[in-house]
C-alpha cells in the first residue's frame, strides 16, 4: 500500500515463457527495455504511474505468449 492508499502495481516478465521476438519493448519503451540477450527489462518496478501502468497492461495483453502479468503488491 502505498501513501494515497492504493496498491503498487508491477510488470512481471515470465523468462520461461517469454520467446524475446521484442513486441512489448519496442511497443511501450516507457515501461520495457531489453538486455543484451533481447530479453525484456521492465524498467521501474513497481510501476511509477498510471500511464505507466496502462502502457504495462497494454504490453501484456498484446504479449503473444502471455508472459507478462500486470500484479498489485
Ligand atoms: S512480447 Fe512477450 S514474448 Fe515477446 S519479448 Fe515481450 S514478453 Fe517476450
Amino acid at each position: 500500500m502505498n501513501p494515497n492508499g492504493t496498491s503498487a502495481v508491477r510488470l512481471a516478465v515470465d523468462r520461461t515463457a517469454c520467446a524475446g521476438h521484442g513486441l512489448c519493448y519496442g511497443g511501450w519503451p516507457d515501461v520495457l527495455d531489453c538486455d543484451d540477450q533481447g530479453d525484456p527489462v521492465v524498467l521501474r518496478d513497481p510501476l511509477g504511474t498510471e500511464a505507466e501502468v496502462e502502457s504495462a497492461r497494454s504490453a501484456a495483453l498484446a504479449c503473444p505468449e502471455r508472459a507478462l502479468t500486470v500484479e498489485s503488491v
